[in-house]
């Protein structure tokens, strides 16, 4: 049986009443017949039917023992930290999400938690980082914005030489192109607002674990501090995963073609997609990843702020918006949007150029977002020659 048939056969039917798609259990407490003897549930914020058969589903789908659904990314992340101690330290990919990076640093380093920041698609540097106090690797691959790739089997085996947890925010590549729990991770987390929902209505986030014990600790986490996935979320993210392998299948084709179209435009610099042979991670991506995402960023040859405003909102389907792995195609401009908040020389120097815009690319026609694209570089042409025509000798 393939994957996909058994993926999709492992969500149950409800055994009351034969109902195909998994009810929505909007309950809050379970009656007990006598103290402590119940059917398995007792308080919802322990245990709920609905995000029970999610938490199944994901945890198969990364090949976990045990999934534990979260009501926000930071929140599974949040809990995964929640595994440290004061004094213990973290060694974290540069380029980390800006919403783990305030979370780590804003809060967890007020409770004597240190995070050291490493190019982790250099295994070494994240060898050289490791200190006696190291107690969890934190990485992610492919990275928002710039696309980094870094090699998951490699840092893994640092990982276990040195007694670290190894946790893998798989968000980007879904566990439909990639299972970091395969390569030797031991802990995987999503932001499910993203390609896991699929239709940009929910905001979840899942941990998965590849041992029951280390899913037992961050359960317990779930419950002693309370940040559960609602049954109706968790209705709704089933309801994504279920065509989660089509549409990323869809996400890499359309992406693919808009990275080549974008590396030969004329107005482009650089384009960062590790489906393109010249991206740097290009052969580690493919060693690792069944495709290469539908996230692409480019910057532009005019490398102003103004210019790539100009872009961004000259486009008729792709709808600026921070998120991304919706069905709709969006686009951002970091240096304006996600990344105003970092001063402009660290954020030129990790790679946020003035012009880099980033797209989610959606499920639309890629003839017909090919041309959207074509429409917002026109629109900079325009914007140049009306910015030279108004010049006037005197
Ligand atoms: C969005 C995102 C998060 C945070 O998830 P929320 O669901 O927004 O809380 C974490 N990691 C990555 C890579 C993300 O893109």
């Amino acid at each position: 049986m393939s994957t996909i048939t058994q993926l999709i056969h492992s969500i149950p039917v409800d055994e009351q009443t034969g109902a195909i798609a998994v009810p929505i259990y909007q309950t809050s407490t379970f009656v007990q017949e006598a103290p402590g003897v119940n059917k398995g549930y007792d308080y919802a914020r322990t245990n709920n039917p609905t995000r029970e058969v999610l938490e199944k589903l994901v945890a198969q789908l990364e090949h976990g023992a045990r999934g534990i659904a979260f009501s926000s990314g930071l929140a599974a992340i949040d809990a995964i930290l929640k595994l440290l101690q004061y004094g213990d330290e973290i060694v974290a990919v540069d380029d980390i999400y800006g919403g783990a990076f305030r979370l780590f640093n804003k809060v967890y380093e007020k409770f004597g938690i240190k995070v050291t920041y490493v190019d982790t698609s250099d295994v070494q540097a994240v060898f050289n980082a490791i200190t006696p106090a190291t107690k969890l690797i934190w990485l992610e691959t492919p990275t928002n914005p710039t696309l980094k790739i870094s090699d998951i089997a490699a840092i893994a085996k640092v990982a276990k030489a040195n007694h670290c947890i190894f946790c893998v925010d798989n968000t980007f590549a879904s566990p439909v192109l990639q299972q970091p729990l395969e390569s030797g991770a031991d802990i995987v987390i999503h932001s499910a607002t993203k390609y896991l929902g699929g239709h940009s209505d929910l905001i979840a986030g899942v941990v998965v674990t590849k041992t029951a014990e280390l899913g037992a600790e961050i359960k317990f986490y779930q419950n002693a501090c309370g940040a559960i996935l609602s049954p109706f979320d968790s209705f709704l993210l089933i309801r994504g995963i279920e065509t989660l392998h089509l549409r990323v299948r869809q996400h890499c084709a359309n992406a693919q073609a808009i990275a080549e179209y974008l590396e030969k435009h004329p107005l482009v610099d650089k384009v960062f997609y590790p489906g393109l042979t010249s991206h740097p991670g290009h052969e580690i991506a493919k060693k690792q990843s069944k495709g290469f995402g539908g996230i692409i960023s480019f910057t532009l040859k005019d490398d102003t702020e103004t210019a790539a405003q100009a872009f961004v909102t000259g486009t008729r389907y792709f709808k600026l918006a921070e998120s991304l792995g919706g069905i709709k195609s969006l686009l951002c401009h970091p240096a304006g949007m996600t990344h105003k908040s970092i001063p402009d020389e660290k954020r030129r120097a990790a790679g946020v150029a003035d012009s880099l815009i980033r797209l989610s690319v959606g499920l639309e026609e890629a003839e017909d977002l090919i041309s959207d694209l074509d429409l917002a570089f026109h629109k900079i042409e325009e914007k140049l020659r009306a910015s030279v025509s108004q010049k006037v000798f005197y």
